[in-house]
Parts: structure tokens; sequence; C-alpha cells
């Protein structure tokens, strides 16, 4: 920086952006060990230390108080009294007038046997004093007041009219350090530091954008003079945000589509033909359009990279099998992946039964295929002699070959992680890729997850489903319901939510289990003339796989389980899944599991269990949405809504950048938007000069490993 600003702040002449925070005024070795628990070691860390919000403290008169909004006063002490509003909590009511009118401000605390919780009220507000208070206006029992969030005690003069009398910035806190200590920290770094940080955007694209320089967006999102201003800077640095995860997509997209897959596809129908005939139902108008897209992208001559979205039961499967055939038919091999054994063998029988006797080796490998049948199929895989592999991670395995891998089908990717399917693609050159999932993804959320991808969607269900009915129920007559239904000679799930562990967490596992159990047994209890059996992920394979098929044969009539069941299971003749604890469960999740009924001819419902004073507030509203919408989307919609990007990101998805300002909720529009500008970029549809485009690529490297090549910098 220039001497005149180093001659302002002269402790600050020697900092650079690369300073560790512990050299700055006022932060010393044990507040920079506090500053690292949230990852800020550097001066430039700082500066990208976003606030989560920002507070209005601009001062304006209790005259303009406008009730449901959050503002500052600047106000004189008329009296002040304490009082009980509870068993352990109190109030503090202040009498506050500024000359334009008056106001009861309260601050409330919950009491503590221990101490004074408000000694320091008693301290600053004091009758004939004045203070700053911020907090928000509400509408009492006596007219306007304020519920104290905040306040400044007995100003001097010198200070008014100064800090905090204006928009200030919320900072993410950890135990350590103060909102107002990062605010006066960052206070004298941020004007004096944000110019060196380079701007990555080139001028060309920001102006085209209408975007704010950096540096300027970094000072005003911090200390913005106005709310035009603060949200012209976050829109700056959500773009950002946005634009380098896109760009880095696009780029991986075009670097693979600079590679042809090297096989070719002709459309001979001499497998597809009788699959269709055999089938016994007509494609859906949804289906055949997927059907058609992936059919087209085949054809190309570089690699499909497609995600096929559609509801639970809207007739993926055959979808992916229809590609399947079409790959078998050019000569190549296919690999058919799902998340857990029972998925993968549910899908062997059922594909074993819709393929009948077509010309279609086909084999199962999963973890406890056993060694000598693993052998024979690893050879025939070589050999070719297997046409279509359906299994699970154990198909990831490193001595598992293929001669000619096509096609991989990956069914419900959100249990996959990408660095797995990553793997999966290092097996083969560049064969052509369907990734299927049924837990609809918001649409903002899919264009950065899965921004690299193509999106088909399946909408609605194949003809003649009813929806599902969904309602709250006690127990006894939820169990009632599902005994009538048994006497009929139907199937029914009972789910607890037990979380499943990761297997290596053996003392949870075995509480699990423990409680697993103990809740069976209740139900086996209940159902006394019926075959009941339990299914939980700390099961053996073996285990899971007999009561799956006993369940599957009819030999067993109630499924207790844990949210293993969660994805794919298909039993047509159970209609009634009764979930206990549903508010436990994201509504994703729930739509899921009410999936599992529903999927034959007789007419089936998701019976919600709570007892009338179980239900807290919030889940019950949530619950109510998912009692009245059967559309998979919607409730994606809304679950992002309600609970963030978490659910439907999970663990599977590491080494996603999570968003500091950008907001999948509301920035779909500035997703897309930077979408397309870094699809542009890639294009080379803007010429820009070296020197701007090497931020750019020194950022994307950081953050993503990934370059723009140089030869498109026009
Ligand atoms: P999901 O999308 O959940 O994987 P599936 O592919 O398992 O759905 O299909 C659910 C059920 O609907 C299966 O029994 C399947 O055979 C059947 N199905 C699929 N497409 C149609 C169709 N066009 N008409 C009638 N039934 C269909
Ligand atoms: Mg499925």
């Amino acid at each position: 920086m220039t001497y005149a600003v180093a001659s302002d702040k002269p402790a600050f002449v020697q900092e650079d952006l690369a300073t560790p925070v512990q050299f700055l005024k006022g932060v010393g070795p044990s507040k920079a060990q506090v500053l690292e628990k949230v990852d800020v070691r550097t001066v430039e860390d700082l500066l990208l230390y976003f606030p989560r919000e920002h507070q209005d403290r601009r001062v304006v008169l209790i005259h303009d108080a406008v009730p449901g909004q959050k503002m500052a006063f600047r106000c004189e002490v008329n009296a002040v009294d304490f009082l009980r509003s509870g068993k352990m909590l109190g109030q503090a009511r202040a009498r506050l007038s500024d000359g334009s009118a008056e106001f009861d401000a309260i601050w409330f605390k919950r009491l503590s046997f221990k101490y004074d919780v408000f000694s320091a009220v008693k301290r600053d507000v004091v009758p004939g004093r004045r203070i700053l208070v911020y907090g928000a206006v509400e509408m009492g029992e006596n007219g306007v007041e304020l519920k104290v969030e905040d306040y400044e005690p007995s100003f001097a003069k010198a200070t008014e009219g100064k800090e905090p009398e204006r928009i200030v910035p919320v900072y993410p806190l950890t135990e350590g350090i103060s909102n107002s200590w990062l605010r006066s920290l960052m206070s004298r770094v941020v004007p004096s530091s944000s110019a060196k940080m380079a701007d990555p955007l080139p001028a060309a694209l920001r102006q085209k954008q209408q975007l704010p320089e950096y540096a300027q967006a970094l000072r005003s999102f911090h200390f913005p003079a106005s709310w035009a201003e603060r949200d012209k800077a976050r829109e700056r640095l959500a773009f950002d945000e946005f634009f380098l995860l896109e760009l880095a997509l696009a780029i991986n997209r075009n670097e693979r589509d600079q590679q042809p897959k090297g096989f070719s596809y002709g459309i001979h129908k001499n497998l597809l033909s009788p699959f269709r005939k055999k089938l016994g139902f007509d494609f859906t108008p949804a289906q055949t359009r997927v059907i058609n897209e992936i059919f087209r992208d085949l054809q190309r001559p570089m690699p499909m990279n497609r995600l096929l979205q559609g509801d639970v039961g809207s007739g993926k499967t055959v979808v992916a099998l229809s590609a399947a055939l079409l790959a078998i038919e050019n000569g190549l091999q296919v690999a058919f992946l799902a998340p857990t054994e029972i998925l993968a063998e549910q899908h062997a029988l059922s594909i074993a039964r819709m393929f009948g006797n077509l010309p279609v080796a086909t084999s199962l490998l999963t973890g406890s295929t056993p060694k000598p049948e693993r052998k024979r199929i690893l050879s025939n895989l070589r050999d070719q002699k297997i046409q279509l592999l359906i299994g699970t991670h154990a198909i990831l395995n490193d001595d598992v070959s293929f001669q000619k891998l096509g096609l991989v089908i990956i069914d419900e990717q959100h249990r996959f992680g990408v660095r797995q399917r990553a793997r999966l693609l290092a097996k083969a050159g560049q064969p052509d890729v369907l990734i299927m999932t049924a837990t609809p993804i918001p649409r903002t959320l899919a264009l950065t997850i899965y921004g690299d991808l193509d999106v088909s969607i399946i909408d609605g269900s194949p003809v003649g489903r009813e929806p599902i009915k969904t309602f709250f129920s006690p127990e006894t007559p939820a169990l009632a319901q599902i005994e009538a239904e048994l006497v009929q000679g139907r199937q029914a799930y009972v789910v607890f939510p037990l979380v499943e562990e990761s297997e290596s967490l053996s003392k949870k596992s075995g509480k699990i289990v423990q409680a697993a159990t103990k809740e069976f047994e209740r139900i086996q209890k209940r159902f006394p003339g019926y075959s009941v059996a339990l299914l939980h992920g700390q099961m053996s394979s073996e285990e899971k796989k007999s009561a799956m098929d006993r369940f599957r044969s009819g030999a067993i009539s109630v499924l207790v389980a844990t949210p293993v069941i969660e994805v794919g299971i298909d039993v047509p003749n159970a209609t009634r899944i009764a979930i206990y604890n549903p508010e436990r469960f994201g509504l994703s999740q729930l739509h899921q599991l009410r999936g599992r009924v529903g999927r034959g001819p007789h007419s089936s419902a998701c019976l919600l269990i709570h007892e009338a004073d179980t239900v807290n507030e919030a889940g019950g509203d949530r619950l109510a949405i998912f009692c009245a919408v059967q559309d998979g989307f919607r409730l994606a919609e809304e679950d992002l809504k309600l609970r963030g990007p978490g659910e439907f990101i999970g663990e599977a998805q590491h080494g996603l950048p999570f968003f500091r300002v950008g907001d999948l909720i509301k920035d779909g529009l500035l997703v897309s938007r930077s979408r397309e500008a870094a699809r542009s970029l890639v294009a080379g549809e803007l010429s820009l000069t070296l020197k701007e485009f090497a931020a750019l690529n020194r950022v994307l490297q950081k953050r993503f490993g990934t370059k723009l090549q140089l030869s498109r910098v026009g």
C-alpha cells in the first residue's frame, strides 16, 4: 500500500495479506489461537471471514419506531425496574425517552442462583444517564416497546455520531471472541488491506455482470454505508463463489468433451424390442422422452454424463435397463451399481424377471459373494462372458476389470461418494455414465452439486397410481390399522429412527442393536398371530438378505426396520408403513420411506406415530407439509428451505465447497447467471488479457486444482 495509508496507521506498515493475524495490533498469540479455530490464520483469511448478517444501528427516533423491525435508539433513562417474568426468567424494564416520544425497553435474562445476571444493566442503565439501545420493536400492552438485544452504556459526547451508529456486521463467533472485538479488529484491517486483494473476475466480465470491484465489495460487505451497498457487495461475493465452482465444473466438462469414448453405437433393437414386448406395459411419455435423451447421448462420440431424477416409483429402472440393453446390443459391457446389498439383490432379481430369456449374461457381485463364485465372475468379466454386472461397492475393487466396459449405471447416487464415482470411472477409459437419484434435488442445488452433468427428469408416475394417504396417528389405532391389513393378507413396515452409524463405531452400534431389538420384541408381541422380523444395518448381509427374502415372499408379515429400508425396496404387497418419531427425519427421507408402500394395486397409507402431546411446533409444521404434499420435488424444495443443503449433500458429497455468502435457497438466479458466465468464458466468448486471467486462474487453482487453458485466452 501507499505511504499515505501507512502514515495514517503506522502499526500496519508491514502488514500484507500473508501476515499471520497474531501480529496484528490487539490480537496476540491467544486470540490468534481462537481465530485459528475458525480457519482464520492470515490477514487474507480475516478479510474473507464474512459477517453472517448485518444490523442497522443507525439511530432513529422513538416516534418513528416500527413494530416488527430491529432498530437503534439514543435515549435518556427515566426510570428502571427489575421484575420476574417466570420461574427462572427475570426482566429489567427501563422507561426511555428521546424528545420525540418514550417507550419501555426490556432486557430478558435467565436467572442464576450464583450471581446477579442484571449486574451490568444495574450499573449502566441508571435514571438520568444516556444509552444507545438496539433491539426488536414490538407492540406491547402499553404500546410500542423494545426488546433489547444490545446496548451501549453512557456514551460520552465525543463518541456520539460515531461507532456503532451505522449498519454493523454480525460475525459468526466462537468461544473466546466477541462481536465487538471482531468488529473493531475488522474496522482496522479491512480498509487498509482489502485493496491488496487481487480481483479474480476479469474486468470485462465484471462490467458485463454489473458487479462492483472486489476490494470495494469486501469493504462494503464488512462495513456497508447503506443497505443497497450491502446488497450489491453480497451479490458480487456470492456470484464469485458460484462462478468459481461453475467454472471448475465447466472446465472439467470441457476437458471430458475433448476425449472421445472410443466406441460407437447403433440402434439395432434385437434386444430392445423383445424387452419392451415382455414388459407388459408401455413407457409413459416422460420415460420415452428420457430414453430418447439418453440414446442421443450414447450415440455421440463423447461420453455421456447424465443425471436421471425421478420420484420414487416413477420407473427409472426400466429406463436404465433400456440404456443397458442398447450398450449390450453394441457389444459393450454394463456395470449397474446399487448402494446396498439389499438393493443390488433386488435389482438382480427383478432384472432377471424382466429379461426373461433374453440372451444377456448377468451376474451379481457383492461383498458377500463366495470366493469361488467371485473368481469365476472376475474371469468371465475379463472374457466378456458377462455383459451386465450388478453389484455394490464390491465392483470398485481393484481386481475387478472389464474387457469392454461401455456404460456405468449408478442407482441412488446420493448414497455414493463423489470419490467413489471417480474410482469407478478410472476403471474404464471413458464410459458413458448414468446416475439415478430418487431424492429429487432442488434445481439450484442440482446446478451446483451436479453442475457438470446433464439432467433428465421423469415427472409423474406410471398411470393409475393412487396417492399414499399420510396422517398422524397415536400408536394404538395405527397398530390396529396395520392388523386390519394383515388380516387381509397384506404386509407392513414399522420404522424406528435409529440412526445408522458407520460400522466401526461398535459401541454405538451395540446400543442401536439393543434399542432396535427392544422395539422389535414389543411389536412382535402386538401381532401374536403373525410373523414379524427385524431388519437393521448392523445385521450381517446374510441375515439381512434372509429377512428381505422372507418379507418379499410373504413369509414375514411385518418388517420392523431402521431406515435401512429407505431406498428402493420394492414389495408391492406392503400397504402400510408406520414411522415412529417422524420429526427426526428430513422430508426427503420421509418421502423415501413412504415410497415403500403404494407399489401395488392396493390402497396404501403412511402413519406418522405421535401421541397428542409430543409433537413439537417446528416438527409439526414440517410434518403437516409432508402429509399434504405427495410430490417429491416440492418436498425437496421445502426441505432445502427448512433444513438447508446438508440434507442433500450429506456425507457422500465431501469435497463440495460450501458457500460462505451465497445462499442456495435465495440465489437461484445468481447460480444460473454464474453458470452461463462460466460456460461462455470456457467457450472463449470473452477475450481476456493475460493479466486479467492470471488472478482468476490463481484462485481456481487454489480452490479446485484446475485451470482454464491459456489457449482459450483471446
Ligand atoms: P423407481 O423410479 O423408484 O426406481 P421402478 O423403476 O422401481 O421405480 O418402478 C416402479 C414400478 O413401476 C416397477 O414395478 C416397474 O416395473 C413399474 N413401472 C415402470 N414403468 C412403468 C410403466 N410405464 N407402466 C407401468 N408400470 C411401470
Ligand atoms: Mg429404483
